[in-house]
């Protein structure tokens, strides 16, 4: 959700017209409401345990009802694993044009101009989709801000009644297996605090977690580092992880292979902590530091003592 509420911000910079939200579940009432007070001109509610847990095909469903209902002309989605899935099938059912993990979105003319990183983030791609047909955009949460004020008067609040077909059913829920309950969901993070194969162990990556816990982030992995059994696979940032775009991200003992760069160059600050002054990471870094990370995150961590339950981000 609150990766979802910065879309309003882009949609605001994107259209004087009227925004409408649209929110899928099961008991999501209070959800509804809280939505309704952000300042979006219409709430969609499509609430039926049917759509409980997230499904491809009744969520497909369930948005094209809500696009129809609202004469919607561009859908907005954060960059997250579940519209990875859902705008592409959305926009092959409408025969829409859609361009996915957005860094930066404008309006040029009637034009919709945005950037996203392609080829694992080895270039930006610069693309502009005119107006016609449905537009579809997936644009990383991290990348606007959420609305700062709440609105005087609540947005009017519609449910959508949604009929799915027997095949739009085809795919049974079954369980959810929870992982790091506790842990921040790295996608809504906005402090990242990373490691790669050079923490050496499981056990080496709780300073990690100490600073993460200090600053109010979460911890991220390289893919080496997940293969090697340190992190579960859910911490990795890159291409064949989590793409983040958090305000800080503290990468420790990573060497900044190209694929993990594709997950996490486009994050506000990015500090750096590699023993060898050579590592690509430096390349992408705002803050370089050629020391050891054993040493040195202990020593960020003990400087920011002073900030227990203050805020690090202003
Ligand atoms: C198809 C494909 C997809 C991939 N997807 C991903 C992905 O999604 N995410 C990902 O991360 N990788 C991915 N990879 C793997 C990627 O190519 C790299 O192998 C990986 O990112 C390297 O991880 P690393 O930086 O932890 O390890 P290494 O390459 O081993 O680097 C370790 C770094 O730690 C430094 N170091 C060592 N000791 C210390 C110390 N005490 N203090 C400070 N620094 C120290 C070293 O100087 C070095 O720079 C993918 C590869 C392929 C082929």
């Amino acid at each position: 959700m609150p990766s979802s509420l910065c879309m309003l911000t882009a949609a605001r910079d994107l259209t004087d017209g009227d925004i409408h939200a649209v929110i899928i579940g099961h008991d999501i009432g209070s959800l509804a409401e809280q939505v309704a007070m952000t300042g979006v001109d219409a709430v969609h509610v499509i609430d039926h345990v049917d759509f409980e847990h997230y499904r491809v095909l009744p969520y497909t469903r369930a948005v094209e009802s809500a696009i129809d209902t609202a004469g919607a002309s561009l859908i907005l989605m954060a960059t997250t694993s579940m519209s990875r899935d859902l705008a592409p099938r959305l926009a092959a059912r409408r025969d829409a044009m859609m361009a996915t993990d957005c860094l930066t979105v404008e309006l040029q003319g009637d034009a919709i101009a945005v950037t996203r990183s392609m080829y694992a983030a080895k270039c930006l791609g610069e693309i502009s989709l005119p107006v016609g047909t449905l537009r579809i955009l997936s644009i990383r949460g991290t990348a606007y801000p959420a609305p700062a004020s709440s609105a005087a008067t609540p947005a009017p609040i519609t449910p959508l009644d949604v009929t799915l077909s027997d095949t739009d059913q085809h795919i049974v829920f079954r369980e959810i297996v929870p992982s790091d309950e506790d842990e921040q969901n790295l996608a809504d993070a906005d402090i990242i605090v990373s490691g790669g194969r050079s923490l050496e162990s499981e056990e080496n990556f709780s300073i990690l977690y100490d600073l993460a816990h200090r600053l109010g982030g979460a911890v991220g992995a390289t893919r080496a580092a997940v293969d090697a059994g340190y992190q579960p696979q859910s911490h990795q940032v890159g291409l064949t992880g989590n793409v983040v775009a958090p305000q800080l991200y503290i990468a420790c003992g990573i060497d900044g292979a190209i694929q993990h760069l594709a997950g996490m160059r486009g994050s506000k600050v990015i500090v750096a902590i590699n023993t060898k002054a050579a590592a690509p990471i430096f390349g992408v870094a705002t803050y370089g530091c050629v020391a050891d990370l054993f040493e040195m995150v202990p020593l960020i961590n003990e400087a920011c003592q002073s900030l227990d339950g203050k805020p690090v981000l202003q």
